[in-house]
């Protein structure tokens, strides 16, 4: 089978990058290549320690940091929580459900600058989007809470 050839590996990351492969890194990446939910920092932390129980919440602080820093890693940012953080390399945005507060990865189109009305000569060079509203679940719920009074046919 061949290898989604989208998420790059650590090692091919790392080296691009030029980061030095230590191993509390490699676990911090690990954890959040693992499961996609856009953990908090505490989060990670919690993971990683089940794997490496030696590590540090200031260890996995300096580890994020530096991947942030290197693009390795996204921090996202939504309303006053905790930053929370994406090991998703490729260009994409967040849709944040305000009902369970689960946040999921929103492909762009390849067509970007699309949509937006931007000033002639204004280039797109990088993307923080987070998109606010319901998951399908929640948009159900909510659906279903609003239907209380019968539908008169
Ligand atoms: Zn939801
Ligand atoms: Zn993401």
């Amino acid at each position: 089978m061949k290898k989604s050839p989208s998420i790059p590996s650590y090692e091919s990351a790392m080296g691009r990058e030029g980061l030095r492969l230590t191993p509390q890194r490699r676990q911090v990446y690990e954890v959040l290549m693992d499961k996609r939910d856009h953990p908090t920092a505490t989060e990670v932390f919690i993971r990683a320690q089940k794997k490496m129980p030696s590590i540090s919440l200031a260890t996995v602080y300096n580890c994020l940091e530096t991947m942030v820093g290197n693009g390795l890693v996204k921090a996202v940012h939504v309303d006053r929580e905790p930053t929370r953080f994406c090991a998703n390399l490729m260009e994409h945005g967040h849709f944040h459900c305000t009902g369970c507060g689960h946040i999921s990865d929103i492909e762009f189109s390849q067509t970007h600058d699309k949509g937006w009305k931007l000033p002639s000569g204004f280039l797109v060079t990088q993307h923080d989007l987070t998109l606010r509203g319901l998951c399908t679940d929640c948009g159900a719920t909510f659906k279903n809470s609003n239907n209380s009074q019968p539908t008169t046919k």
